[in-house]
């Protein structure tokens, strides 16, 4: 049956090899997913300790992203969108911003009037207009300066930088900075401004989960790749072979695959997992750090927004940082801080801390070859660092094969 077929390997199950394994099929080959964990999805995934979700480490689905449209059923997926609304702590008191992306007007808001200044809103109100009315590839396209330096030329205030601007693009990016490519900028303002954000509601394992039932090929779990060339890869007692080979590791496992390849640097995040009797507060919003210090990003609680994270009627509360944070002590002060003397009955459920998380897009973009010695490579690192720049990556390295 398939001796006409061509075949493929693809190397990896995040959602980069993903979405290039079902591009390949969906145009006659015939693919074999070797992935070294026990599950698929890469960096998106979700555990299960005591009957509790924990996704690993802050992280949502912009349901705005193009690929992943392309790819998902939201429908199916049971989505729980977060509130259109950002929060922010400031002086140890939460001033809320109602939907300042999504929903502009919003911004006239007198609890907006505290941050940043009127020009400030019309210029929200002004950059969303011109980032949606771009299509992604013109954005990418752009010529290429710090975020910080685009916030700047854009002529915004200090002060809506650093208590808005920073902690919720700072914690996009892992970036305390903002030095991360205007590109990415543009292109994350533009999908804030058109769709919510969601988490599925069994957890973001549910993403690749879904992917992976639309495969008509099993993944083979628990298989790493020790060496490859273009028509083989070698495991370790077994060789493998096919008329095109993949490699769609993250960046650090392709390095060691394909030593030529040039060197990135990562941003870092950790992300501790408290449960409590009752939640800090019970909205479906992300709660920025905009005190411009402190180590703490954002606080979330994931159970506002879907129940079923929780076997019971316990919180979950996520906490999370920009840069690895071991120091729980450190944590739990600013905590107690933001939210009193409720903070002592949490219980930690876990931590991860999460060295290799985001590719760092730095300016100027490191150009990666997607082709190396016979192999075709995909993965975000070689084009942004995200759900969706992963899924395209998949797609058009399945492209480019096809098309040769
Ligand atoms: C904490 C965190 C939060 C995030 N939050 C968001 C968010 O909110 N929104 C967003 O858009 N993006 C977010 N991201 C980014 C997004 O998750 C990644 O960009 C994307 O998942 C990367 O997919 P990938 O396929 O390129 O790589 P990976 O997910 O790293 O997949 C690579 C796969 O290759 C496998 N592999 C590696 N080496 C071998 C080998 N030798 N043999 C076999 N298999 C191998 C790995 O086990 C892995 O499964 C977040 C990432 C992290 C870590």
């Amino acid at each position: 049956m398939f001796k006409n077929m061509k075949t493929a390997i693809v190397v990896g199950a995040g959602l980069s090899g993903l979405s290039c394994a079902l591009e390949l099929e969906k145009n006659g080959y015939q693919v074999q997913i070797l992935e070294k964990e026990d599950h698929s999805g890469g960096r998106v995934h979700s555990d299960i300790i005591e009957g509790y979700i924990l996704n690993r480490g802050f992280q949502v689905l912009q349901t705005g992203y193009p690929e992943a449209k392309k790819l998902l059923d939201y429908k199916k997926l049971e989505l729980c969108n977060l509130d259109s609304e950002v929060w922010i702590m400031k002086n140890n008191k939460i001033k809320k911003l109602y939907d300042p992306i999504q929903n502009p007007f919003n911004l006239l808001k007198a609890s907006f009037s505290n941050v940043g200044t009127f020009w400030d809103k019309l210029r929200l109100l002004k950059i969303r207009q011109s980032t949606v009315s771009r299509s992604t590839d013109t954005i990418f396209k752009d010529n290429e300066i710090t975020s910080f330096e685009q916030l700047q030329n854009y002529g915004f205030s200090d002060s809506i930088i650093n208590e808005f601007f920073k902690p919720l693009f700072g914690g996009a990016f892992l970036d305390n900075e903002l030095n991360t490519t205007s590109r990415m900028l543009n292109f994350v303002y533009k999908i804030f401004s058109i769709a919510p954000v969601a988490i599925p509601k069994y957890g973001m394992k549910s993403i690749p989960e879904q992917l992976e039932a639309k495969l008509e090929s099993k993944i083979s779990f628990n298989t790493k790749v020790i060496k490859l060339d273009n028509k083989n890869v070698f495991l370790e007692n077994e060789t493998l072979s096919a008329d095109v080979i993949v490699l769609a590791a993250n960046h650090n496992s392709t390095k060691q695959l394909i030593p030529s390849i040039e060197e990135i640097s990562w941003n870092s995040t950790s992300c501790y997992y408290f449960i409590a009797d009752y939640p800090p507060f019970n909205s479906k919003v992300v709660l920025l750090n905009g005190n411009n210090q402190g180590k703490i990003n954002n606080v979330f609680v994931p159970t506002n927004v879907s129940k079923d994270y929780s076997p019971n009627n316990k919180s979950i509360i996520s906490v999370s940082t920009i840069g690895l944070n071991t120091n729980e002590t450190e944590i739990r002060n600013e905590l107690k801080n933001w939210f009193g003397n409720q903070t002592e009955d949490w219980k930690l459920l876990h931590v991860y801390h999460i060295e290799h998380a985001l590719p760092r897009m730095s300016v100027p973009g490191i150009s990666h070859s997607q082709y190396v010695n016979g192999i075709h490579m995909c993965g975000d690192y070689l084009t942004s660092s995200s759900i969706n720049g992963s899924m395209y990556s998949g797609r058009i390295t399945a492209k480019q094969i096809i098309s040769n």
